[in-house]
């Protein structure tokens, strides 16, 4: 026996910015699942911004999508068949089997999630990967402390929107973020409690830091790289923090982009910059869950998705991520 299955496959390596083009749907054949297997039906999956690092066929901490293969990432689904103990038809799962209707998944790197919990977007967004990140970015790596004024980019993304509301709960000297619209910076200011925020069409972000902290920042939660990494340094105190989480300004370029001009700042302020990988923090996740959890229930910490309909239109939803368009995590219902 087998399911006729949908799915989506990277046709083409994109040079510069995806299209239409980088993406094929096509039906195929997922048979039943053999012994630790479970086959399960996908209900929503994830479009992330470093999934375009993936579509390039270079060495990285993944390995690269491959031409005429399906893609992946990050989904929750149904389990609709089990050849593994432990799980049972019915249960509902997190894994990494994404861009798919039905999912052949191994079941040691599946985990068993509870809809009456919390939604299932939460188990993609605030309480799943992109909240691990914000978490572990911001008190492990940036080595946040009550008082720090804490700066962050793509601040209504999805990883930017916790980033801001854990500095505030944890207890910030000011919050400050930057997003690419006025409708944006108004859910930072609005919704989220940010104490400043900016859109960084609207003049440099140098001088809209600035002007959003006349006092300097302590810590910079880096999405984005390029002039707001520059803008960021200029703007740290002594002993600032850098956390190099994303530098989604650069993942579409098709030539080297120039580096901070103001690099040598970061020895007289004695600045420490560190990139970090949400994969390596995996021994934070318990105590992420139980802090931010109950924060999510009681609207301490409040969020937003963006939810695209339909698996054919998962290119559509992974190219209005990477432009902005959506709002806080962006997803793909399935079915
Ligand atoms: P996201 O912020 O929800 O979505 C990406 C956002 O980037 C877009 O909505 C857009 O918002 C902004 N953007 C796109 N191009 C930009 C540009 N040129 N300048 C400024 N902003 C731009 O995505 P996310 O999942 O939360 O990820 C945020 C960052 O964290 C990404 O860089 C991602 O690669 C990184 N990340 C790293 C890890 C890790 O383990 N290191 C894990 C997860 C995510 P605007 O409308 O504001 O422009």
């Amino acid at each position: 026996m087998s399911v006729r299955s949908t799915e989506v496959r990277l046709a083409a390596r994109p040079h510069g910015w995806p299209t239409a083009g980088t993406f094929e749907i096509t039906q195929t054949d997922v048979p039943d699942p053999g012994p630790g297997q479970l086959l399960v039906r996908n209900r929503l999956m994830s479009v992330d911004p470093y999934m375009r690092g993936r579509m390039d066929d270079r060495k990285s901490y993944v390995p690269p999508f491959q031409v005429g293969e399906p893609l992946d990432g990050g989904a929750v689904g149904e389990v609709v068949a089990s050849a593994a103990d432990g799980f049972e038809p019915g249960d509902t799962v997190l894994h990494g089997l994404g861009w798919r209707e039905y999912a052949l998944v191994e079941a040691r790197s599946a985990v068993k999630v509870d809809p009456a919990v919390a939604p299932l977007g939460a188990y993609l967004g605030v309480l799943g990967m992109t909240g691990m990140t914000a978490y572990a970015g911001l008190l492990r790596t940036a080595e946040f402390k009550p008082g720090d004024v804490v700066f962050v980019s793509s601040a209504a993304g999805a990883v930017g929107q916790v980033v801001g509301q854990l500095a505030r709960h944890r207890g910030a000297g000011r919050v400050i973020g930057s997003a690419g619209s006025a409708a944006k910076v108004a859910y930072l200011t609005d919704e989220l409690g940010f104490d400043a925020a900016f859109d960084y069409h609207d003049g440099t972000v140098r001088e809209q830091l600035k002007r959003a902290a006349p006092d300097g920042i302590d810590v910079y939660f880096d999405n984005v790289g390029g002039d707001h990494l520059e803008a960021a340094i200029s703007a740290l105190n002594v002993h600032g923090r850098i956390t190099v989480c994303g530098m989604i300004s650069v993942y579409n370029a098709t030539e080297p982009t120039p580096a901070p001009r103001n690099l040598a700042m970061l020895i007289g302020k004695r600045i420490t910059m560190r990139g970090m990988l949400v994969r390596d923090h995996g021994d934070l996740r318990e105590t992420f869950v139980k802090e931010v959890a109950p924060l999510v229930a009681d609207g301490t910490i409040r969020h937003r998705e963006t939810v695209f309909e339909g698996l054919e239109r998962a290119p559509e939803a992974f190219l209005a991520m990477l432009r902005g368009e959506g709002v806080g995590k962006n997803l793909v219902r399935i079915g």
